[in-house]
């Protein structure tokens, strides 16, 4: 396939800036500019597009994402290793791409996305040991509609499965009933270990999340307080997972039989449940 610009291979890339990946910052690189396009795709067109991207590393989602016509494209990376590497692409691209040297977990994409004076897609090859909780975060800003109006990511099969399932799936928990309550999501492709260097241990799969305009009304503490309880003993009635919380009571004010188990109820009946509380 043809090259999708005229800067070096990335393994070039990481030869000349030293970037061996390290274990504990998450570094799974993909080397395939091909394949980066592919992720970059899922997230619909992005001509004219302001994007935000958590974790370049050496680049290869960077310039996929660039190479398709964004306006703007943000980046966050803890790493500093990596800025040589991310300015040689600014040259490339000039005015279009911003770094962030910085940990994700602590930014205000909610006021990024303003100061850019309009809505983002947020596409990322997430490092794995923050995923999750970035996730969430974007999942539940007080104001909804968010700030983002699309979510490409990156995770473990295993947590792309969570993200996605619907009741009476054994993957059903706390996640998908966040996801489920307020977005669409879906798996695209599973990405094989050995796309990536040096190659995890399990698949990984993107995930495109896009918000539902009106989610039903719930407040989101307590939505994480019914489905924290219920799924933290899922086996059990939820009789006795929410106990705590009331109960027999509080099910029969939501109308719930008190003898099923958490991960029979859906989206809809959790939101019930909190909204009793
Ligand atoms: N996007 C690159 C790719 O697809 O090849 C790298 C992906 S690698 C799985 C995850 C990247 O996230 C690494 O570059 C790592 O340094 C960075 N990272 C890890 N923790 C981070 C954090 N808390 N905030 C921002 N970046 C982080």
């Amino acid at each position: 396939m043809a090259a999708i610009d005229d800067l070096p291979p990335l393994r070039e890339v990481i030869a000349t800036h030293g970037l061996d990946a390290r274990k504990a910052l998450g570094q799974n690189f993909l080397l395939d500019l091909n394949l980066t396009q592919k992720i970059a795709r899922t997230a619909g067109s992005l001509e004219g597009a302001t994007v935000i991207e958590v974790g370049p590393g050496p680049g290869g989602l960077t310039r996929a994402i660039l190479s398709l016509g964004v306006k703007k494209l943000i980046v966050i990376e803890r790493d500093s290793r990596c800025l040589p590497a991310l300015a040689e692409i600014s040259d490339h691209y000039p005015g279009r791409l911003e770094v962030i040297e910085g940990d994700a977990l602590k930014v205000d994409f909610a006021a990024l996305a303003e100061a850019q004076g309009g809505k983002v897609k947020i596409i990322a090859n997430l490092p794995y040991n923050v995923g999750t909780q970035l996730l969430i975060n974007w999942l539940l800003p007080p104001v909804w509609p968010p700030y983002w109006e699309s979510l490409t990511l990156m995770f473990q099969r295993e947590v792309g499965l969570r993200i996605v399932a619907d009741e009476e799936d054994d993957h059903y928990g706390r996640l998908g009933v966040l996801a489920g309550w307020r977005t669409q999501a879906h798996m695209a492709f599973d990405v094989p270990p050995q796309a990536f260097t040096p190659p995890p241990k399990v698949t990984s799969t993107v995930v495109h999340l896009t918000p539902r305009d009106n989610p039903l009304p719930c407040d989101v503490k307590k939505l994480e307080r019914v489905t924290e309880a219920a799924f933290g003993q899922r086996r059990k009635m939820l009789r006795q997972s929410v106990k705590a919380l009331g109960g027999e009571a509080l099910l029969a004010k939501a109308g719930i039989d008190p003898t099923r188990r958490a991960e029979t109820l859906s989206v809809e009946e959790f939101v019930t449940l909190a909204n009793c509380l």
